[in-house]
């Protein structure tokens, strides 16, 4: 790294939920020299990850690649499908749904914002039924569209999808269904068609492993017969120029030729690997990092073990320590990063990524790495949470990734 003037031994742990770290193969993938996108073999890469990206989102409808960071893919879902001053439900789950309400308004969007009181809400998933009241109560069909995000990056919390489809469909509404999964698609199990999602948003750098820099909107048909009424200004962001080109593996623009190859490599890991395995490593490493932070008698961020992220586990630090100091100490005695505590949970909890390329050892080693710190910190453990991961990994076994010779 160009800040330092010396080699720390070692690799750097990047533990943050997302970007997660990108593997060797991707890194190298991408190493290869750009060529020419409007050339015959820039529409063959094209195709093929146009195509083995709808298996991620488990769709057969398009997704859009945006060369834009996740952010940019929430402004595309916003601006493709609504006009200025359409009312939207969306709900608080956490910072980053908070951030996606602060662009709906800044689009010209009235967003209505449901949740829990307090920080109630960003201890647990999406409450359904109070989407359904709303809905219900809005006979007129003010509302134009539900935004909810999937997996709260900021709190570790995964909702409940296909329990808000179901809310939309008992109250007989006809908003539209926008799901951001950011940090869930590739790492939580996620069905864009089967839960009748309008509009998925997400992004490359976190169960993608790839670097930030692209993303997606997986778009339904109900969508994009919105997109031909919706008014909100958009050039850049519009779907119908990019899927009209995209038939033939082209974008009207220059798209992220290096990332693509990136994301071509990763789909090949991914869907080699088998999206069920995947999301079972997640789940499994996941249980592991909960049983290390109820062994060293900290609180998980998450309160309701039915919404438990497989992706990242929020760790509430005991009242008076500053979270944000003992995540300095461990990257200064460590060198690995730790999520920080976003919005309202600021120096209230560190957040642990375990989502991506990471195995056993990885969590292991990122698991030690915080009960040193914690300690160093002068924080009273209960016991040792590294001793209670290790236990859960060796006694749910997974089935071996590797196979030595005979
Ligand atoms: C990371 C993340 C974002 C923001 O994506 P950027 O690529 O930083 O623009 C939005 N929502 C969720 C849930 C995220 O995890």
């Amino acid at each position: 790294m160009l800040k330092f003037d010396f080699h720390p031994a070692g690799r750097h742990f990047l533990q943050i939920p997302g970007p997660s770290p990108v593997p060797d193969r991707i890194l190298r993938a991408m190493s290869y020299p750009t060529i020419d996108h409007r050339g015959p073999e820039f529409g063959a890469l094209g195709l093929k990850v146009l195509d083995g990206i709808k298996k991620i989102f488990k769709t057969s409808q398009p997704v859009v690649i945006y060369p834009a960071s996740g952010t940019g893919a929430w402004e595309a879902a916003l601006c493709n499908t609504l006009s200025p001053g359409d009312t939207v439900l969306m709900y608080e789950t956490g910072h980053f749904a908070t951030l996606w309400k602060k662009m709906a308004e800044n689009l010209g969007l009235k967003p209505e914002f449901l949740g829990l009181p307090g920080i109630e809400g960003w201890r647990r998933g999406v409450q359904a039924d109070m989407i359904e009241k709303r809905l219900r109560d809005d006979t007129q069909h003010a509302i134009k569209a539900v935004c909810v995000v999937h997996n709260e990056t900021s709190t570790g919390v995964t909702s409940d999808i296909a329990a808000v489809r179901r809310a939309i469909d008992a109250a007989k509404h006809s908003a539209l269904l926008m799901v951001d999964t950011i940090s869930g698609l590739a790492s939580a199990d996620y069905r864009h068609d089967e839960w009748g999602v309008d509009v998925t948003v997400s992004g490359s750098q976190k169960g993608l492993m790839l670097p930030p820099g692209i993303s997606f909107n997986a778009v339904s048909e109900k969508a994009r017969e919105a997109s031909k009424r919706a008014t909100l200004p958009r050039a850049f962001w519009e779907w119908s120029d990019i899927i009209e080109m995209n038939k033939d593996g082209y974008w009207p623009y220059t798209p992220n030729t290096n990332l693509l190859y990136g994301l071509s490599e990763a789909l090949d890991m991914i869907l080699g690997e088998g999206l069920d395995n995947v999301f079972a490593r997640h789940q499994r490493l996941a249980a592991a990092c909960r049983a290390a932070v109820a062994a060293w008698g900290l609180e998980i961020q998450c309160a309701d073990a039915a919404v438990y992220s497989p992706v990242l586990t929020g760790v509430m630090t005991p009242e008076g320590v500053d979270a944000d100091a003992v995540r300095k100490l461990i990257y200064e005695h460590f060198d690995m990063s730790l999520g920080t505590g976003l919005g309202k949970l600021k120096g209230r909890m560190f957040r642990i990524g375990h989502l991506g390329d990471c195995n056993d050892l990885t969590l292991m080693a990122a698991l030690t790495g915080c009960e040193m710190g914690l300690k160093l910190s002068g924080i009273e453990l209960k016991g040792s949470g590294v001793a209670a991961a290790m236990e859960y990994l060796t006694s749910h076994v997974a089935k071996p990734a590797l196979k030595a010779a005979a």
